[in-house]
């Protein structure tokens, strides 16, 4: 699968058991659909997490298209924030540029979003010493 973004050819990572796609130019993270709920371990899907997501029409961010099936994304606002993420229209899942994974499993912390974050935090900082050199 390539980024959306940058057509590179992204890497699989496996992340608290679930294996994301990850593009080591942009730092963006791609997780098929259902994959953001594993990564909470929450059971009620539907109900908790979806919600916190509205359909957005008024982002000027560029459109990208799904890695999938390369229909046009569309944008969906979390939380009433700042914060806009591209979601494939017939749901294959969901794109996260840079550093935005980060902010939506910080918005609502529980066990499993914590442990996630403190992985994803050494993944980056692993990734930016491995640049140094
Ligand atoms: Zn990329
Ligand atoms: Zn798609």
């Amino acid at each position: 699968m390539n980024c959306p973004i940058c057509k590179e050819p992204m890497i699989i990572l496996e992340l608290n058991r679930v294996e994301i796609d990850y593009c080591p130019v942009c730092s963006g993270i791609w997780l098929d659909e259902g994959e953001l709920e594993l990564l909470y371990s929450i059971d009620n899907t539907e109900s908790e997490l979806k919600k916190l997501f509205r359909e957005s029409n008024d982002s000027k961010e560029k459109s990208f298209k799904c890695p999938v099936c390369r229909k046009k994304m569309i944008k969906i606002r979390f939380n009433n924030t700042e914060l806009i993420i591209d979601k494939c229209p017939v749901n294959h899942g969901l794109w996260f540029n840079k550093g935005e994974l980060e902010k939506v499993l910080s918005a609502k912390t529980n066990q499993s979003s914590q442990k996630v974050l403190s992985l994803l935090k050494e993944m980056f900082s692993y990734n930016k010493s491995q640049e140094a050199e």
